[in-house]
C-alpha cells in the first residue's frame, strides 16, 4: 500500500533520478526535483508533467550547505512536509591516483557524499520527515559504495561514504520509524554511464565499444540495468511493505555485485 506524500529527489534532471521522480510521481507522490542547470530541469520537468507526474522543479547545488538550506524551505513552501528523501545527485570521477587533482577530489567527495549529509540533515532538522510518520531516506549509492572500482579511487571512496552513513543513521532513526537505506545500482545506462564509458576508452586507448563490451562481459546479465529498475527498487522502498528494510545497502546490478 501506498501512502502519499512529498518526495524530494536530488539530480531530478536526467537519469536515475529522473526515472525516480516519474515512477514516485505516478504512484501518487508529490513530487520535487532539484538540479544546478535551471534549463535542464524546467525541460525534464516538462517531460514529467507530460505524463501526468505532479512535479515542482528547484534549482540547487546540493554540495553547497546554504544552497541545501534555501532548497529544502523552497520544497516545504511549494509542496509540505517532505515524508520521501531521494539523495541522488552524484557525479563520475576518477584517474590514476598519483595524477588527481585535490580539485577533482574534492568535487566528488563535495557532490556525493557531503551532499547526502546536508540534505539529509536539512530534511530532518526543518524538513518534516519527523512528523509526517513512516518517513523515507534513500540514498543511491553503487555497488563502488561496496567494492573498489579500477581507477575511481574517489568515487568508491564517496559512495562506501554514502553506504556508512546510511547504516550509522539508519539506526538511529529507527525508533522513529524513518527507515534509511541505500540502493547500490552497478551499471545503468544514463548520461552518466555514457561518460563513464569516455573516461576508460581515453585512459585504455581504446574505443567506447570495447569499454561497453567488456564492462557487459563482467555483469553476470550480459547487460546494463535500465533507470526504471533502479527506479523500481526506490519505489519498493516507500512503500509499507518495505516498513522493516533499514539501514541496508542494496544492490541493482544484474548480478555484478553479490553482497
Ligand atoms: P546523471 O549524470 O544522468 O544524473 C546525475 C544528476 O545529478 C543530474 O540531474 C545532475 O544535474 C545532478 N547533479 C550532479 N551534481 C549535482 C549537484 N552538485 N547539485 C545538484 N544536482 C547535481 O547520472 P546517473 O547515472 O543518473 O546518476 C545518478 C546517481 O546514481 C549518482 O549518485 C550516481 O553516482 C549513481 N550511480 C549511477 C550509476 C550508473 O551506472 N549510471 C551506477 C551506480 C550509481
Amino acid at each position: 500500500m501506498t501512502v502519499v506524500r512529498h518526495a524530494l529527489v536530488t539530480g531530478g534532471s536526467s537519469g536515475i533520478g529522473k526515472s525516480v521522480a516519474q515512477r514516485l510521481g505516478t504512484a501518487g507522490h508529490t513530487v520535487t526535483i532539484c538540479g544546478r542547470d535551471g534549463e535542464r530541469l524546467r525541460t525534464a520537468a516538462k517531460e514529467l508533467a507530460d505524463q501526468g507526474v505532479p512535479v515542482t522543479a528547484l534549482t540547487a547545488d546540493v554540495s553547497d550547505p546554504q544552497q541545501v538550506r534555501d532548497l529544502v524551505a523552497q520544497a516545504v513552501a511549494a509542496n509540505g512536509p517532505i515524508g520521501i528523501l531521494v539523495n541522488n545527485a552524484g557525479r563520475s570521477g576518477g584517474g590514476k591516483t598519483s595524477e588527481l587533482t585535490d580539485e577533482l577530489w574534492r568535487d566528488v567527495l563535495r557532490t556525493n557524499l557531503d551532499s547526502v549529509f546536508y540534505v539529509t540533515r536539512e530534511v530532518l532538522a526543518r524538513g518534516g520527515i519527523r512528523e509526517v510518520g513512516q518517513g523515507r531516506v534513500i540514498n543511491i549509492a553503487s555497488t563502488a559504495g561496496k567494492q573498489g572500482v579500477l581507477l575511481a579511487a574517489p568515487y568508491s571512496a564517496s559512495k562506501h561514504g554514502v553506504v556508512g552513513f546510511t547504516k550509522a543513521v539508519g539506526k538511529e532513526l529507527a525508533p522513529e520509524g524513518i527507515t534509511v537505506n541505500a540502493v547500490c545500482p552497478g551499471y545503468v545506462e544514463t548520461p552518466m554511464a555514457v561518460r563513464v564509458r569516455q573516461g576508460y576508452a581515453h585512459a585504455w586507448e581504446t574505443t567506447e565499444a570495447e569499454v561497453l563490451t567488456a564492462f557487459e562481459a563482467k555483469i553476470p546479465l550480459g547487460r546494463y540495468s535500465t533507470p526504471d529498475e533502479v527506479a523500481s527498487m526506490v519505489e519498493y522502498l516507500t512503500t509499507e511493505g518495505a516498513a522493516s528494510i533499514t539501514a541496508q545497502a542494496l544492490n541493482v546490478c544484474g548480478g555484478l555485485g553479490n553482497f
